[in-house]
């Protein structure tokens, strides 16, 4: 596909390391960043560089908007209000905001459901929340090939009615895009808060928050082209306001004093202190290079490519692929006979191939495959079949080499 080789070369990493073979196939630790979002960067600091929302001086002025502008930008992408928008450092603390922040509204005894496939940074907040509170973590199953067991899980919620159901929307682990329409509906039938986890389907699936209702949706922008160090909270403003803040200081506040001290509103009374205002003005480009490619044809693209990636590892005797391939970002999980995935990793990476092994931060869910960690391979729109290529051909030297 021509419009992929071109913006393949919006990517500088993935076309200066053209000596040493780099098959960069780990998009879901992080993904690459396109020549525009560096550049920003770059120029943000050359010429723009000032606090935001705090000096009247031009430089300050114009550094506040841009600030601004994008989280306009992010909130029209995911078709909320910009108010709605707070920037974090990342999917993590974002759950951790809404955490902490949710807190107060909780009771001894109360629910709170994940899913069986959620990654540390889903479960954990909630598990000291739970600690804290003398709450009930409740989980929802899945089937023994890693697929949501969507049946039981809406019984499960129906029968504890939980006040909190944190889900993510796919997999970091295996990809699956999980049936969060259908969960968020029920878990609102129950009166529960839904907070979705989009760290790894924001880029690929691009949502509208509006159509999917849920009350609050997370991520990191460093996985969608953006920086590291930035994240995204967005929260129906209602809920949003009324969580307590987890930070305090500067910005957050609207009046001091040493008796008393009165917070902003959402989304401010959740950003004390200087923000990372470099962190969003690169991932403002990040949002730029994607308003500009056509989504439908990324996700075409994406589905080809990866069905060809599946073609070529079913190939392959002994291969075990996990999860649901049917409905998946493009991530595949996998490992070969009894192997262990650390030593086809450190073989793999021999042939310059990036791709990730080990638990995935998802313990529980590795557990309940029976498995200790898999091999994980996750693509992203600037891949290409000869990616996938040369990736096979490592894979097949390297299994001759375990052999
Ligand atoms: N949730 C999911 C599904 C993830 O894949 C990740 C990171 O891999 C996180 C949360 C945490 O993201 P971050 O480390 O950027 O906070």
């Amino acid at each position: 596909m021509c419009l992929i080789s071109e913006l393949r070369q919006q990517f500088p990493i993935l076309t200066s390391k053209n000596e040493d073979p780099f098959i960069y196939l780990d998009s879901g630790a992080t993904s690459q960043k396109p020549r525009q979002v560096i550049e920003a960067i770059d120029s943000f600091y050359r010429e723009q560089n000032a606090n935001v929302h705090r000096g009247l001086h031009t430089l300050s002025a114009e550094a506040t908007s841009a600030f601004e502008l994008a989280r306009e930008k992010i909130a029209n992408f995911l078709n909320v209000q910009s108010k709605e928008i707070v920037w974090t450092a990342g999917a993590t603390d974002s759950i951790n905001i809404i955490a902490n922040g949710i807190k107060a509204q909780l009771k001894q005894g109360d629910v709170i459901c994940v899913s069986a496939l959620e990654h540390h940074a889903n479960i954990v907040p909630w598990q000291e929340l739970c600690k804290q509170k003398g709450c009930i973590l409740k989980v929802l199953p899945i089937t023994k090939s890693g697929i949501l067991d969507i049946k039981s899980s809406v019984e499960l919620i129906f029968e504890q009615k939980p006040k909190i159901v944190a889900i993510s929307h796919a997999s970091n682990a295996l990809g699956n895009i999980q049936p969060v329409e259908k969960i968020i509906e029920v878990a609102h039938e129950v009166e529960a808060t839904t907070v979705v986890d989009g760290a790894q389907a924001f880029m690929h699936l691009r949502p509208d928050l509006r159509k999917l209702n849920c009350d609050f949706y997370v991520f990191s922008a460093h996985k969608a082209l953006g920086p590291t160090g930035l994240g995204v909270l967005y929260g129906k403003y209602d809920l949003l306001n009324a969580l307590n803040p987890l930070r305090f200081g500067g910005e957050m506040i609207k009046e001091v004093s040493f008796e008393q001290t009165s917070f902003q509103d959402a989304p401010s009374k959740f950003e004390a202190g200087t923000p990372n205002i470099s962190g969003v003005i690169g991932f403002s480009a990040a949002l730029d290079f994607l308003n500009s490619i056509n989504h439908n044809d990324l996700l075409k693209y994406e589905k080809t490519l990866y069905h060809y990636l599946l073609t070529q590892l079913n190939g392959i005797n002994g291969i075990i692929i996990y999860g649901d391939t049917e409905n998946n970002i493009g991530t595949v999980s996998f490992r070969y006979k009894n192997e262990h995935h650390f030593d086809l990793a450190t073989l793999l990476n021999g042939y310059g191939i990036a791709i990730r092994s080990g638990h995935h931060c998802t313990q529980p869910l590795m557990k309940s495959l029976g498995i200790d960690g898999t091999i994980r391979v996750s693509l992203a729109f600037y891949n290409n079949r000869d990616d996938i290529d040369a990736f096979i051909h490592a894979l097949k030297e390297s299994i001759d080499l375990l052999e």
